[in-house]
């Protein structure tokens, strides 16, 4: 019996690669020349996709007229147009759970980065102002007695929790819906999270719903000793808004690991010393990494040979497969 036919938009790490060469027939596109023209070349019988931030749009869905599955790497999928996959009866997974503990503690790093000043502070010494100018100043900001304001209390946002308590930190939450078996406060609109909290965690996925949530508004409500923070996604926050905020004194600081038009960050954003800024290394680390790569190539050996996928996410979750 031949081989199901997988096609992987951009290159992914050897894990991915390996594991679905071991198992399937796989187009690699990126390595022609021109990849439009190649996926066009290769789509007929392509029954499965190997995602890495490819945005899957109904467009893209139509050159692939067998498709069953879209196996995501990465637990954020605002690059796949899931409902549109789930309408057409198309099965799409993601990669959750392994990557939570790396990236809440990423989330937690940052936020002693940021409210201790620790990378200027490094800063400081590199260019041998200890020895020469004297200590770094003292920071405004202290963790001790802040409370957490998580937006997102979900798998990350629950793992950040705990840490936090374990810092001192009182945690607060919003979502959009209260979350079973936390006795963490929880506050029905974001506003009234940010007027009652000094440091906010961003931890909600991205997509339209979630876009610019953070806005000029909720900085206000965060307040001249706030600390915002956003491990989630990019588009989450109005960076304009929080440009000003951060120039104006609106809040205190910022500490980013993503970013709304990645890997590009606004000139101004890169000028202020009150913002820390991380390339998107959340979940950053080689045995993480690697981790999320065998979760890619699991669901889609699981999906040829058992018919199910080990995570789907939700919207295609009812998805079973035609054949
Ligand atoms: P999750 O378990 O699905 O949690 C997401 C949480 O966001 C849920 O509690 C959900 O609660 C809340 N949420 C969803 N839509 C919302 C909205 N419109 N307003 C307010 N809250 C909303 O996902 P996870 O595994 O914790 O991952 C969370 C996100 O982290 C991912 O989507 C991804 O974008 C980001 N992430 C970033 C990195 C990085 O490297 N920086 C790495 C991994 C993940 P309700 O349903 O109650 O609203």
């Amino acid at each position: 019996m031949s081989k199901p036919e997988i096609l992987m938009p951009k290159a992914m790490r050897d894990i991915v690669l390996n594991g679905l060469e071991a198992r399937f027939t796989l187009h690699k596109p990126y390595e022609a020349a021109d990849g439009g023209e190649a996926i066009s070349a290769s789509s007929a019988g392509v029954r499965g996709l190997a995602v890495l931030g490819t945005r899957i749009d109904a467009a893209y869905l139509d050159k692939f007229p067998y498709l069953e599955i879209v196996s995501n790497f990465g637990v954020g999928y605002d690059n796949i147009d899931a409902e549109a996959c789930g309408a057409r009866g198309i099965m799409v997974t993601n990669t959750p759970d392994v990557l939570t503990e790396e990236v809440a503690d990423t989330a937690i790093g940052l936020l002693i980065m940021t409210v201790r000043e620790l990378s200027a502070a490094e800063r400081w010494l590199r260019d041998g102002n200890w020895s020469g100018k004297g200590p770094f100043p003292l920071t405004k900001a202290s963790l001790k007695d802040r409370t957490l304001g998580i937006v997102g209390l979900g798998r990350i946002g629950k793992a950040i929790a705990s840490r936090a308590e374990a810092f001192g930190l009182k945690v607060h939450y919003h979502g959009r819906n209260q979350q079973a078996g936390v006795t963490y406060p929880y506050h029905a609109t974001l506003k009234g999270l940010a007027e009652t909290v000094d440091t906010l965690m961003l931890v909600a996925p991205g997509g339209d719903e979630t876009r610019h949530m953070i806005n000029a508004e909720i900085l206000k409500a965060l307040g001249p000793t706030g600390i915002l923070i956003n491990i989630g996604r990019g588009t989450v926050v109005d960076e304009l808004a929080l440009i000003d905020a951060l120039s104006n004194g609106t809040i205190h600081a910022a500490g980013l690991d993503v970013f709304e038009n990645e890997p590009h960050v606004p000139e101004a954003l890169m000028a202020l010393p009150n913002a820390v800024l991380l390339p998107h290394v959340g979940s950053a680390s080689v045995s993480t990494r690697d981790a999320m790569g065998q979760l890619v190539v699991d669901n889609l050996v699981s999906w040829f040979e058992t018919g199910k996928a080990i995570t789907p996410v939700a919207e295609t979750a009812a998805v079973t497969r035609r054949s």
